[in-house]
């Protein structure tokens, strides 16, 4: 089982290695030292992660080229556009017109966007993103796992169901050695390259020993890691990048600072935001993004959460619905709809139409079981299998009912293999299009 194409070197000039799959050339950036012109490797969001042995590569190589081109058909296909049918109000359609030759859209039109209510001309919005996202990013889709290793938490966040207002769940935390384990068999049994380790703010886990997990599991075990603990301060950022960490997995929420503090008592947005942008500086790839259907929450906090997303220099755009936990202050607040979310996901790949990944979350797919495919076809290129042992992975609940949570990785992976072929859709992420 693989999650991405292995590549091959052609250059390698400084820090930095031009790969060439299947005529599609991508540069990525190379921290080992051994890397030669005409080696195979693995790269996973602009990292060279490992290198492959020439007859393992060629092997799957040769396994991916069958189907490659197929899939690329398939995505071309589902993803065609024709702007010229009928009905449509003319306003919608000099917007997308306009995306669709490269010009920025202005705010006022984002919003028009996220404005619209018209189920035909919303099909044709999540359409278009899908267009877009075809003619900049092909078939391209990125399968990360996630290790959630602690559900202990020292926070009130309002819509959390493992915060501290949850006094009715089984709390658990891994130890090094299970998480260790967990991360073997995610990448070694079922392949995957980039994983995000992920927790409450636990402090039972300093800092040093955060490093210590992520230093371990890169030694034994290249792969791209995602911190994904919370606010570890500004240094605990930069010690985890040392270690070896080069992603990070944090949500903003709610742009709207009167928002996000009634959702986070304590805590001020510009201590998350300084944290991002810091780890941004620093090299790391960002996952951020906010929770749609929030109490109060606009569509101009909507467009000004895509914004902030991409001023943030995101790699991975991350927006979830929110859902009501039993145990939170905000039970009875009911979650959005479907089409709330696919129109964020549409209006992220509009306004960020080149470089977004833009995942399809796990509580999407808690709010509507066809999410995955609904999101993918609306602008998204990105999803994250749960591979916390089962055992753990039933009490992160975050929010009740999680999808996928009573089904082991072999399944979801099986699931989610069939759902790509389906639509297209190839499971890599080797680097940046040149
Ligand atoms: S959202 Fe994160 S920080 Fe807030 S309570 Fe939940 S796990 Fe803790």
């Amino acid at each position: 089982m693989c999650y991405a194409i292995p590549g091959k070197v052609i250059e390698i000039k400084d820090k930095i290695a031009r790969i060439e799959y299947f005529g599609e050339q991508k540069q990525a950036i190379n921290e080992i030292d051994e890397l030669c012109v005409g080696d195979y490797i693995y790269a996973q969001g602009g990292y060279v992660i490992k290198l492959i042995p020439k007859p393992e590569a060629e092997s799957i190589l040769a396994t991916w080229k069958e189907t490659f081109f197929d899939l690329q058909e398939v995505d071309l296909r589902l993803s065609k556009m024709d702007l010229e049918e009928s009905g449509l109000d003319r306003k919608l359609t000099v917007i997308l017109d306009k995306a669709a030759e490269g010009i920025q859209l202005k705010e006022q039109e984002l919003l028009y966007l996220l404005n619209l209510k018209d189920p035909k001309e919303l099909g044709l919005l999540y359409k278009f993103a899908n267009f877009l996202r075809q003619k900049h990013l092909k078939n391209s889709c990125c399968v990360h796992g996630i290790i959630e290793f602690s559900n202990y938490c020292s926070q009130g966040c309002a819509y959390c169901g493992i915060s501290t207002h949850n006094k009715d769940i089984n709390r658990y935390r891994m130890t090094k050695e299970e998480i260790y384990q967990a991360a073997d068999i995610a990448i070694n049994k079922y392949g995957f390259q980039a994983l995000v380790l992920q927790s409450g703010e636990d402090s039972h886990y300093l800092v040093d020993d955060l490093c210590e997990i992520v230093s371990t599991i890169k030694k034994r075990w290249p792969c791209l890691i995602f911190a994904s603990f919370g606010e570890v301060g500004l240094d605990g950022i930069g010690k985890l990048y040392k270690a070896g960490a080069r992603g990070l997995l944090m949500r903003f929420e709610s742009s709207n600072p009167e928002v996000y503090s009634k959702l986070h008592p304590g805590r001020d947005i510009k201590s998350r935001l300084a944290h991002l942008e810091a780890a941004y500086k620093l090299g790391y790839l960002i996952i951020t993004g906010g929770l749609v259907g929030l109490p109060g929450q606009t569509n101009e906090d909507l467009l000004n959460d895509i914004l902030l997303t991409r001023r943030l220099k995101t790699e991975m755009y991350t927006f979830g619905p929110f859902l009501p936990h039993p145990m939170t202050p905000l039970a009875d607040t009911p979650p959005p709809l479907t089409k709330d979310i696919l129109k964020v996901l549409a209006v992220a790949r509009l306004a960020d139409p080149v470089n977004a990944k833009i995942l399809v979350t796990t509580g999407f797919e808690t709010l509507d079981p066809k999410a995955r495919e609904l999101g993918l076809m609306a602008g998204a290129n990105s999803v994250m299998l749960n591979v916390t042992p089962e055992k753990f992975s039933k009490n992160y609940t975050i929010y009740p009912n999680r999808a996928h949570s009573s089904e082991n990785i072999q399944s979801q992976i099986e699931t989610t293999l069939t759902l790509l072929r389906s639509i297209g859709r190839a499971p890599t992420d080797l680097g940046v299009a040149l």
